[in-house]
């Protein structure tokens, strides 16, 4: 085995960069191409159909049978002139990625052949067996009935050879089974809280926005190491494995040239993206050593997440054509920078104001504040709901660990925000807003222009920090899906805006001219946030974990726990309230969540198990074996083993190490056993995070004796081989 290691390890050293298909064209000439966007519509729809069809897209106008059958007729032409055999209903289960089954076109024709057939009717609805997905109790195997329904907001688009249909899945009984349609409902009831409060400003807002651009972290591996790897392929992180003696101290990976293997990785990804419509604009080199990021220009929130989708499976498929493997995993490697996945979340109206970004003037910064505040309210009544919303088995090797956000959600706002949120607390409510913007700074060298200072500064260690005309929830899991966390943050927002309205509705109802009645709202909401949710320090610190309880901010670690957060009283009430969850949909997607957290811990366990009897231990037995054999021929030879301490020693601590991860891998066999004996999802969820914290416990006498053992006899391509691509 280790001579097949050392050798995969020379392979994947001296392995040639594939180059990239890079189409003889602008980027901007095939940009789309395989999307039927708006251009499409003009050129295949009739103008009965486009009309109707725009007006369901941009006014939410219900969408008929008769344009239904227009639009699939037109989408059927543009397809074939693409090749098109198959379509499918593209859907986000609860499973962390997306699901698909394809449908050829191919209809008899009753005359012996068979015809290319695509309808309304197959536009709009499909039926997949929903017992079969996670639905939290809500399907049992004997009614199985799902629906998929065609999402008209969302482009579809072609893969290959088929017809990729966005849709939204739900049950018979019409509960939501996942991630689009919470997330549409939820950004729908933001669009009608903000926009009469819009209104106020301007007349002419008829819609709200919302806006995501996510930056996605991942790691490239170099595929026949990977595959030596069964935790990696299994669980898709190292469940053992030494630090390398160098991995990211020397700051060197971040930004640096990238390999030219996975530059060509990248053109290719990004060739494929532009296809889709997909504006992938940022790549580089991340901190850990094989880590690599990817982020879009910013889009509509859920046409933006369909595309994170999208990317995360061209990214998995593309990764093959150049040797690599792609991990999503939050944590693949202990020592080493995790990924994340940083959601960049702003509003907007339908006049093409951004309402997290200062104005242009005092009105403007006023709006701006109003909304500003109402997040910031939001974020702290319901900070403990966030955190959930981010939480899964695999972002928990992340969070509170020391390189990425903390387990406690609070706001960054920076020095200038902070100001102007203290000032506005001392000045009379009709005082106009003055917001300081760029400033001009000098770099000291006359040959470098002046640059622009931006208002904000960074803060890494916030979990949900304000950039400038943005926040940015930088908490959020590389593999999760962004739909997750925005229809939390939408619903609590939109609560939040909801009970403002309604306050500055009567304030001026009595009389009080606009901007006194929002800022006298506001002033109470500011006092309440700045003191308990904004946090300018270090979250990565001991003292902001015992302040934060002090502030009354969660500070639950355990997993399974934090999901509880979803369904206390106060989420029940806001997500029944803006129609974004009934009771019955959240409960059964807390079950869904804790069999997942279950299940992603047992199968970590059942892995972490096998390897550390079937590989680690045979092979410090072996080891073992060469020491005795040689301390049997010193006897012989020497008459003694005085000059055999090393040898001594070493047997010493094999056995004790080989002892270790004997007991250990029992103990936790015992505790999976009680753990699976347990019905309640919840009650075997903690369990199970009892089982998680204790696999370091198995991994560190592995680790020691990789230390020990002699490296031609290691099985497991080591860190310091599968973090270093050439
Ligand atoms: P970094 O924070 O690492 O500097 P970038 O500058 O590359 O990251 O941008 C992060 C992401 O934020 C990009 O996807 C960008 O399009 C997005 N973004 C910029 N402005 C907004 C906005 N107003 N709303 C939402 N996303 C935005
Ligand atoms: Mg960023």
């Amino acid at each position: 085995m280790s001579d097949e290691r050392l050798k995969l390890v020379k392979e994947s050293f001296e392995k040639k960069a594939v180059p990239a298909d890079i189409p003889a064209m602008k980027t901007s000439e095939y940009f789309g191409e395989l999307v039927f966007d708006r251009k499409k519509m003009i050129k295949y729809l009739d103008s009965k159909t486009l009309s109707c069809f725009l007006d369901s897209i941009d006014r939410g106008v219900v969408l008929d049978r008769k344009t239904a059958d227009g639009i699939a007729l037109g989408m059927k032409e543009w397809a074939l002139e693409h090749h098109v055999t198959h379509i499918t209903h593209w859907f986000q289960p609860l499973t962390e990625g997306t699901a698909e089954k394809h449908d050829s076109l191919i209809e008899y024709d009753g005359k012996g052949g068979v015809i290319e057939k695509f309808d309304g009717s197959s536009l709009i609805q499909q039926e997949p067996d929903a017992s079969s997905f996670p639905n939290g109790g809500i399907r049992a195997t004997f009614e199985a009935r799902g629906y998929t329904a065609w999402d008209p907001t969302c482009p579809v688009f072609i893969m290959g050879d088929t017809l990729c249909i966005p849709s939204v899945f739900i049950s018979y009984t019409g509960e939501a089974l996942d991630y689009k349609t919470p997330l549409k409902k939820a950004l729908k009831a933001l669009s009608d809280a903000a926009t009469p409060i819009c209104r106020l400003f301007d007349p002419d807002v008829n819609k709200v926005y919302s806006y995501l651009g996510w930056e996605q972290e991942y790691f490239l591996v170099d595929e026949s190491l990977y595959a030596a790897r069964p935790d990696l392929m299994i669980t898709g992180r190292t469940l053992m494995g030494h630090a390398s003696s160098k991995n990211q101290q020397l700051d060197d990976h971040y930004f640096a040239a990238i390999p030219s293997r996975v530059t060509a990785f990248m053109q290719d990804l990004e060739v494929a993206g532009s296809r889709l419509g997909i504006p992938i604009k940022t790549r580089h080199n991340e901190v850990a050593p094989n880590q690599f990021e990817l982020a879009p220009i910013y889009g509509e929130a859920n046409l933006s997440n369909d595309q994170n989708q999208i990317v995360m499976n061209l990214m998995k498929k593309i990764a093959r054509k150049h040797g690599f493997v792609v991990l999503f995993h939050e944590k693949p490697f202990d020592g080493v920078n995790g990924s994340g996945k940083h959601n960049n979340w702003s509003m907007g109206t339908d006049t093409g104001t951004m309402l997290l970004a200062p104005g242009k003037d005092p009105k403007g910064n006023l709006q701006f504040v109003t909304f500003f505040v109402n997040v910031l309210a939001a974020v702290q009544k319901h900070n403990a709901l966030l955190k959930a919303s981010i939480a899964s088995a695999t972002n928990a090797h992340r969070l509170g660990a020391n390189e990425a956000p903390p387990a406690i959600v609070s706001a960054f706002l920076g020095k200038t925000m902070t100001g102007v949120l203290r000032k506005l607390l001392e000045l009379p409510s009709d005082t106009p807003i003055e917001i300081a913007g760029k400033k001009g700074q000098s770099v000291g060298l006359v040959e470098i222009p002046e640059i622009f200072v931006d208002n904000t500064d960074r803060n890494r260690t916030s979990p949900f920090a304000f950039t400038g005309n943005r926040f940015e929830f930088r908490a959020v899991g590389s593999s999760a899906n962004c739909a997750g966390v925005l229809t939390a943050l939408s619903a609590a927002v939109t609560e939040s805006l909801v009970a403002f309205k309604k306050e500055v509705d009567s304030k001026m109802a009595s009389g009080a001219p606009m901007n006194i009645a929002i800022m006298d709202t506001l002033k109470p909401m500011i006092a309440s946030v700045i003191d308990t949710v904004c946090f300018e320090g270090n979250g990565y610190s001991d003292e902001w974990k015992e302040e934060a309880v002090k502030r009354g901010l969660d500070t639950e670690t355990n997993v399974p726990k934090m999901f509880k957060a979803f369904i206390s009283p106060q989420s029940v009430e806001t997500f029944v309230n803006t129609g974004v969850f009934s009771l019955k949909e959240l409960q059964a997607r807390n079950e869904v969540k804790w069999e997942t957290y279950t299940k992603k811990v047992q199968i970590e366990a059942r892995v972490m198990g096998r390897m550390a009897i079937n590989h680690i231990i045979p092979a410090a037995l072996r080891y073992k074996t060469e020491l005795l054999k040689e301390l049997s021929l010193n006897k012989e030879v020497f008459g003694s083993l005085d000059d055999c301490k090393f040898e001594l020693d070493a047997l010493k601590l094999i056995s004790a190490r080989i002892d270790e991860i004997q007991s250990r891998v029992r103990d936790m066999k015992d505790n999976r056993k009680k753990a699976n004996a347990i019905e309640d999802e919840y009650e075997k969820a903690l369990a199970y995070h009892e089982i998680a914290e204790n696999l370091a416990s198995i991994r560190k006498p592995i680790d020691k004796l990789e230390e020990i053992v002699d490296n031609s006899l290691w099985p497991l391509p080591k860190y310091r081989e599968l973090l270093f691509i050439s």
